[in-house]
């Protein structure tokens, strides 16, 4: 037995396989729309659709619900349809002409095929289907839809119409613009002049009547509508348009689709409201309105019934009432009508997105390069502040270092300072002596004495100058710019230093520069520098104990810059160590501190110049100072 059944099931198996793929297929094709795309595609009984518009196939509001049943209409049904359209073009007219022909055209269309369904949209189209169907389609069955309760010629409805009719309730349109614009004294109303738009102002003036003593209402219906556009745009404060209909205007004009809606937005100076969805979005406020769907579903859903063999007259609607009411988000921001002035329920359309919705992560990308760039910035300026704090402690410290400096050189020159002093103060003495010696004589020769005064005057100039300069390389001043003369600079601490090598018994002499050397700098730091760079040539030349014992010391100018070369005759700097002679604590004395050269390099870079140590090919070393040279003449 279990043998059998295997062989069964096997053979069932390609059966299973096909079923399974069935039901998929049924299951896919069954989905909303698919099925009757499906059913049509295997060859449904083909169904024709007869539509009759009231005033062309582009009047608004019927053009929009007509295209929505339409489309509505094509996805819900399971046939294949032909839908054929034709206009009722007398409905414009006040005093239309004779019906007869267009009656002939359609009943020699239709002769012997009647259409399946005639769908008539508006009122002037649901009257001539009911006053020729006897003579056109008598056995069709017909929806009459977008027509007005009060429009429907009901002693002529037949078992084989369905009634798709809506409500107008003005008095709640009205009652909207008051409660969102409460200040509202006027309302101006748009109406046309074709004899359904004078049927409908007659109905609006009549509904209106328990709202009289509230507004003021303005009739624009015996206006052409381009003296309606001129009248919109001069509104005095605190008027509103009411957007009823306009088909054809008292001029005769006709207006299809929204084009006039739009025209009387752009120059409108007042807030327009309607009570139809067809004309909402771009042009009206808002409010409780008829809404194409609801009309266009109930329409759809009569037709595919009664296509399907359902009698007509088992499908009954009640009038469509206003939907819910729904504003324009762009309306009520220009005219000021805040959100929470709206009846509650309200629906709000086309809302402008926030540029943080927009761009929210452009926004927040922004906002965190912001963020870094501040933190970067704030630490920047934080940085900075500490280099200017450290800078100004660094240039503290050097100043003391360098002052330091200035002692140990003028400890160095004491000998020379001695003996600079010693020279005027002996030479004072033995004067004052001579001078005494001759006045005690009987006749003393006045003009000798005179002579000695004078020397003594001079011999205590040179004293006081000695220590002006001394006092001058130790004051401890700030850095302070001045215009200088090189040539006297280097004089002068050649002056400080002159005893010092008479006394190791070198040779220290200068050749000043033929041309004047103007630069700016600080005196005592210029001099600074110089004295080092004599003291190091005087301590080569000693510590070596070299024969020919010679500093010698030159300015001259080369280009735009100052130079100053300092060479001696001692044993020169080790190669290695010439890269190194700058470097702060390098030393190769015994009692050395390292920092003279240190200093005097970065005094020089301080003045914007450079400062180079090389040696001579007949021996010894040369350090070159260069400054730049500036236009003015020297003196401070
Ligand atoms: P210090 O004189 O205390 O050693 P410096 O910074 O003035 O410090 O000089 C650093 C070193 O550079 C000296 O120790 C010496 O080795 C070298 N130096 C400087 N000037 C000369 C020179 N004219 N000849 C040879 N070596 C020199």
């Amino acid at each position: 037995m279990s043998g059998r059944m295997s062989t069964d099931s096997v053979r069932s198996w390609p059966a299973a396989a096909a079923l399974l793929c069935l039901g998929l297929f049924v299951a896919v094709c069954m989905s909303p729309g698919r099925a009757n795309a499906v059913e049509r595609q295997l060859g449904g009984e083909l169904k024709r659709v007869l539509i009759l518009h009231s005033f062309g196939r582009e009047f608004r509001p019927w053009s929009e619900y007509t295209r929505s049943i339409k489309a509505e209409l094509e996805r819900q049904s399971p046939w294949p349809l032909d839908v054929q359209e034709h206009a009722l073009l007398t409905a414009r007219f006040n005093s239309p002409g004779p019906e007869a022909p267009f009656v002939d055209y359609l009943a020699s269309l239709y002769q012997g095929a009647f259409p399946d369904i005639v769908l008539s949209i508006g009122a002037p189209a649901a009257r001539f289907v009911q006053r020729y169907r006897s003579k056109l389609f008598p056995d069709a069955p017909m929806v009459l839809t977008v027509v007005e309760q009060r429009l429907i010629n009901r002693s002529d409805l037949t078992d084989n119409d369905v009634v798709v009719s809506v409500r107008n309730d003005f008095v709640a349109a009205f009652r909207n613009i008051l409660h969102v614009l409460p200040k509202t004294k006027t309302v101006a109303v748009v109406v046309g002049a074709s004899p359904l738009e004078t049927f409908w102002m007659d109905e609006v003036k009549r509904e209106l009547k328990p709202l009289e003593g509230r507004l003021d209402f303005i009739w624009y219906s015996d206006l052409s509508f381009e003296e309606i556009l001129k009248r919109a745009a001069v509104l005095p404060p605190h008027t509103a348009l009411f957007w009823g209909l306009m088909s054809v205007d008292a001029a005769g004009i006709v207006h299809e689709g929204d084009i006039a809606l739009r025209r009387l937005h752009a120059v409108a100076n007042a807030p327009i409201f309607s009570y139809q969805e067809p004309f909402f979005g771009g042009s009206t406020v808002g409010g409780p309105m008829h809404s194409i769907n609801e009309t266009s579903e109930k329409t759809v859903n009569a037709a595919i019934r009664v296509l399907g063999g359902e009698k007509p007259s088992n499908i009954k609607y009640e009038p469509i009432e206003f939907a819910a009411p729904r504003y324009d988000w762009r309306e009520l921001q220009r005219w000021s009508i805040s959100e929470s002035d709206l009846p509650p329920g309200s629906e709000i359309m086309f809302r402008e997105p926030t540029l943080w919705q927009s761009y929210r992560w452009q926004v927040l990308l922004i906002a965190a390069i912001i963020l870094v760039q501040a933190g970067l910035i704030s630490g920047l300026l934080h940085e900075r502040q500490r280099r200017q704090v450290a800078e100004v402690e660094s240039r503290q410290r050097f100043a003391e270092l360098a002052h330091a400096n200035r002692y140990s050189a003028v400890g160095e020159l004491t000998t020379s300072i001695a003996h600079e002093l010693n020279q005027p103060l002996g030479s004072i003495l033995t004067n004052t002596e001579t001078a005494e010696l001759m006045l005690k004589a009987a006749s003393p020769d006045l003009d000798e004495v005179r002579q000695i005064l004078a020397d003594i005057r001079r011999d205590d100039q040179r004293a006081s100058e000695v220590i002006r300069r001394l006092r001058s390389v130790l004051k401890k001043t700030p850095f302070e710019i001045r215009n200088l003369e090189l040539n006297d600079t280097v004089r002068e601490a050649i002056g400080l230093a002159a005893a010092v090598a008479d006394g190791r018994r070198i040779a220290l002499s200068y050749v000043p520069a033929v041309t004047e050397l103007p630069i700016k700098g600080d005196p005592v730091q210029v001099q600074q520098v110089i004295l080092n760079l004599i003291i190091n040539a005087m301590d080569a030349i000693s510590d070596a104990d070299m024969k020919k014992r010679e500093v010698s010391v030159a300015t001259l100018r080369a280009g735009n810059q100052a130079e100053i070369r300092i060479a001696d005759t001692g044993p020169g700097i080790a190669a290695d160590d010439l890269a190194n002679v700058f470097n702060p604590f390098f030393t190769t004395k015994p009692e050395g501190m390292g920092i003279g050269l240190a200093i005097a390099k970065t005094i020089v870079e301080a003045h914007y110049g450079t400062m180079a140590a090389e040696n001579l090919p007949a021996g010894g070393a040369l350090f070159t100072v260069r400054l730049p040279i500036v236009r003015q003449r020297t003196g401070s």
